[in-house]
C-alpha cells in the first residue's frame, strides 16, 4: 500500500509567556545545534574521525546538561534538543552524499552555524515529546504550554510530529506531519493533461486552457518592491529601519501566501480532474541566472510543480517531468515535422501538412505525448527518492529510516 506524509501548517498565536519559552527552546536548539557542529569541525581539523550521531548526542546534550555552562539546557523538552542534532546529521549526511555523488542535483553545502538573527527559528516535537491536540482546540506541548491555534481545516490523522516555526515576520506557525493512506485516494478518471509553462501564460494545457497569473499577485508584488525601496533608505541601525524591515517581511510574507493559495486551487483541481500529468522539465535554476530570472521567480513554476508532484502522489495520479530535449515548441504535434527556430513574439504558426498550431498549446500537447510515450516504456523521467518539501506542505513516500529525515530537511525553514 502507497502510504504519503502530508504537511499541514497552522498559525499559532502563543501569550507573551509562552513566546518566552519558545524563544528558550529556539536559542536552546541553536546552542545544541551549534555545539555539535564545532566538535564535528574541531574533530576534523585535529584529522580525528568523525563523531558519531550517537557519540555527539552523549557530548552535547547529556554530558552538557551536567556542566554549569550548559545545565539550562535541561529547561527544554529533550526532544527539541535531540531533534536539532538530528537536523545536523541530516545536513552532514546529504552534505557527504552531494560530495561523493550519491546526491543527484545542485550540490549541497556543508552545515553552517545557526544564528539568532536567522529570519526563520525553527524547533521539532515528534510523538516522543508527548505533544498533543487538546479537545478545546489547543496544541498542547512540553515545557511550552497549551497554544491557541487558528484551524483552517481538520487533520486527517493524528501527527506524527510537529514543528513551530517563527518567521522573519514574527508570526509562529505548528506545521504537523500526518501519514496518510491510500484509502483517501481519488477515483481514477480519463484525461490525461500536458503542461507547457510560458512566459505570457503561467501555464498552458493541452486541451487548450490557458491560466494566466492573477493581475492582484502582481500588484502586491509591486508594493512589495516600493516597500523595498523605502527601507534601503533608511539608516542602518536606526528603530525606523527595524519597522521597516519587519514591513517588508509583512508583505514578503502575504505575496508568498497569496500566491500559494492560488497554485494550491489551481494544482488541486488539475490533479482532480486528470489520471496523469505531464511537465517538462525546466531547469529553473539555469533559467533564473539569467535575465529572464524575474518572471520566472515571480511565476514560481518550481513550487507549482512540486505541488503538481506530491498531491499526485497523495492521490493516486501519475505526474512525471518530460526531459526538454526535444523541441517541444517547434515540433507539429499532428505530423511530428520539426519547424525553423519561432521567434518569441511568434504566437501562431502553420505547418507544412495543413495543421495550424497555437505556439504553447502545441508545446504542450507535444509534452504530453512525450510523457505518455515515456512513461509506457517505463523511462519516465520521474525523479527518483524523495519529494522535495515545499514550504508549506510537503509529502513524502513513506519509508521508515527516511520518514523524518524529509522533516528534518525542512529545519532550514
Ligand atoms: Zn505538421
Amino acid at each position: 500500500m502507497m502510504v504519503v506524509q502530508l504537511r499541514y501548517n497552522f498559525r499559532v498565536t502563543p501569550d507573551a509567556a509562552q513566546r518566552t519559552a519558545l524563544a528558550q527552546a529556539f536559542g536552546c536548539a541553536r546552542v545544541v545545534f551549534n555545539d555539535g557542529l564545532r566538535l564535528r569541525q574541531q574533530a576534523r581539523e585535529a584529522g580525528e574521525k568523525y563523531l558519531s550521531d550517537g557519540d555527539l548526542s552523549k557530548l552535547v546534550i547529556t554530558q552538557a546538561k551536567a556542566t554549569e555552562d550548559r545545565a539550562w539546557l535541561g529547561e527544554v523538552s529533550a526532544v527539541v534538543l535531540q531533534q536539532a542534532l538530528a537536523d545536523l546529521n541530516i545536513a552532514y549526511r546529504n552534505f557527504f552524499a552531494s560530495v561523493t555523488g550519491k546526491r543527484k542535483g545542485r550540490k549541497v553545502a556543508p552545515p553552517r552555524f545557526r544564528s539568532r538573527k536567522d529570519s526563520r527559528q525553527a524547533i521539532r516535537f515528534t510523538k516522543n515529546s508527548r505533544f498533543k491536540v487538546l479537545d478545546n482546540g489547543r496544541l498542547r506541548l512540553p515545557k511550552i504550554g497549551d497554544l491557541p491555534v487558528r484551524w483552517s481545516r481538520t487533520l486527517p490523522s493524528d501527527a506524527s510530529s510537529v514543528t513551530i516555526i517563527k518567521d522573519a515576520a514574527n508570526r509562529y506557525f505548528a506545521s504537523f506531519v500526518v501519514t496518510v493512506g491510500e484509502d483517501e485516494m481519488l477515483p481514477p478518471v480519463e484525461p490525461e493533461i500536458g503542461i507547457d509553462l510560458g512566459l505570457t501564460h503561467f501555464a498552458v494545457m493541452s486541451d487548450g486552457t490557458k491560466v494566466t497569473a492573477p493581475k492582484f499577485l502582481r500588484r502586491a508584488a509591486r508594493k512589495l518592491k516600493r516597500l523595498q525601496q523605502a527601507l534601503s533608505r533608511k539608516t542602518k541601525g536606526s528603530n525606523r529601519r527595524k519597522k521597516a524591515v519587519i514591513k517588508v517581511a509583512r508583505a514578503h510574507a502575504r505575496v508568498a501566501d497569496t500566491r500559494r493559495d492560488w497554485q494550491h486551487k489551481l494544482s488541486t483541481a488539475i490533479i482532480r480532474d486528470n489520471q496523469a500529468v505531464y511537465v517538462e522539465d525546466l531547469c529553473v535554476t539555469g533559467l533564473g541566472r539569467t535575465r529572464l530570472a524575474k518572471s520566472v521567480h515571480d511565476a514560481g513554476w518550481a513550487s507549482f510543480t512540486t505541488m503538481l508532484e506530491y498531491k499526485a502522489a497523495r492521490y493516486g495520479r501519475t505526474f512525471a517531468r518530460v526531459d526538454r530535449f526535444f523541441p517541444s515548441t517547434r515540433m507539429c504535434s499532428d505530423c511530428g515535422r520539426i519547424t525553423e527556430k519561432l521567434a518569441l513574439n511568434v504566437r501562431a504558426w502553420d505547418c507544412p501538412c495543413g495543421s495550424h498550431h497555437d505556439r504553447d498549446v502545441n508545446a504542450a500537447i507535444n509534452i504530453k505525448a512525450a510523457g505518455q510515450a515515456d512513461f509506457n516504456d517505463r523511462r519516465a523521467q520521474v525523479r527518483p527518492g524523495l519529494v522535495p518539501a515545499p514550504r508549506s506542505e510537503a509529502v513524502t513516500r513513506q519509508n521508515a529510516a527516511r520518514a523524518t529525515r524529509s522533516v528534518a530537511g525542512i529545519a532550514v525553514l
